[in-house]
């Protein structure tokens, strides 16, 4: 604390990011970062970058990767808005949709950031309990007319809503804004971005971080309505107008065309999460249906908190959360075949010392 803060600097509570400990060499399961490569064209756009002209500003309006993200996904490019990681993009949400005392809902388990934007902003914020099952309650995000932040998949349990489901939520709140962060998305579920040609009170978001493996390069966007969109480059042109740079911009664009390796790698992801699950099943955990890339597990008997410590003291870093309901879960992301093997090995080991 010091006398310079302002009132916001000393109430907010800034988000916990994943630790990243440098003692020692671990295995990074705990952030939910993409095991596999960048794609090669987007290294090279992005050394071509480099050797361009960084001594000049970006284009602030993200014409050419904009465009690229509008033509892959169908919707016109006034339809997309791209930000610094898709939490800028939530961010700057917050700020254009939400007036200070509004009231918005999302799950009582669920992105931790949401929680820091509402108490940042002075939005206030009810959270719904999850059912006992982790599944959200579908109908108690219907007919409620406030603002609704859902992430599809869910985080962090990777438990995901069916299109149809979004779609009841989003129409029966026709004069609220229904926000669905799509960060993992391309994991197995079903996109909602076909919806928002439909409904002007729908915005989707979704990251590069996870499934393009760019998670160092900091790119998001949003897809949803123009007047949204036009909102959030409002908010935006207050703050910083140059919030992506020369170089994040051909290496996202360039990772949008190369839609072979994105397949390829996502399904590789997708293949490992389906191996690993029986796995852990055997090792008496129970295990969330998930469509991210990462799974929400629990021991019959040992405490998640010791489960953590004992793997981090092994090498292998997992995360998880001291809060109510989830206290014995891990979160454990889905790395290479080789990592995930190692870290079945180490929990094997463990989970038998404690028989
Ligand atoms: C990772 C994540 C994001 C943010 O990703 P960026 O790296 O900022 O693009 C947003 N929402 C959820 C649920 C996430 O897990």
């Amino acid at each position: 604390m010091s006398k310079f803060w302002s009132d916001r600097v000393k109430t907010t509570k800034p988000y916990t990011y994943g630790e990243q400990p440098k003692d020692k060499k671990y295995i990074k399961l705990n952030t939910n970062e993409n095991p596999y490569p960048v794609s090669k064209l987007a290294i090279e756009a992005m050394k071509a970058a480099v050797n361009d002209d960084l001594k000049l500003y970006p284009d602030p309006t993200c014409f050419e990767l904009r465009s690229e993200i509008a033509a892959y996904y169908g919707v016109d490019k006034d339809e997309v808005f791209v930000g610094n990681g898709s939490d800028e993009v939530l961010a700057f949400s917050f700020m254009a949709f939400f007036n200070r005392g509004d009231k918005v809902i999302y799950p009582d388990i669920s992105y931790s950031f949401y929680d820091v934007y509402a108490g940042l902003l002075g939005v206030e914020s009810e959270r719904i309990p999850l059912n006992e099952d982790f599944s959200i309650p579908v109908e108690k995000y219907k007919n409620k007319n406030i603002g609704i932040l859902i992430a599809n998949p869910n985080a962090p349990t990777g438990v995901c809503l069916t299109l149809s489901e979004i779609e009841d939520i989003v129409s029966s709140n026709p004069h609220s804004l229904v926000l669905v962060d799509e960060a993992y998305i391309d994991f197995g579920g079903e996109t909602a971005i076909s919806l928002t040609k439909k409904y002007d009170n729908l915005l989707v978001s979704q990251t590069f971080s996870k499934s393009r493996s760019l998670a160092g390069m900091r790119v998001g966007f949003a897809i949803g309505d123009k007047k949204l969109i036009e909102a959030l480059e409002r908010i935006k042109n207050s703050i910083n107008s140059y919030t992506i740079d020369r170089v994040a911009i051909a290496g996202a664009t360039a990772s949008i065309r190369d839609v072979e390796h994105f397949e390829a790698t996502r399904r590789l992801v997708i293949e490992t999460r389906e191996r690993v699950v029986p796995c852990l099943e055997k090792l008496a955990f129970t295990v969330l249906p998930s469509k991210a890339n990462f799974i929400f597990a629990k021991h019959e008997s040992i405490s998640g908190q010791t489960l953590y410590e004992q793997l981090k003291h092994r090498g292998i870093l997992v995360r998880h959360f001291a809060k109510p309901r989830i206290e014995d879960y891990l979160r454990i992301s889905i790395g290479s075949d080789a990592e995930m093997d190692a870290f079945l090995s180490v929990l094997e080991d463990i989970v038998k010392s404690y028989k």
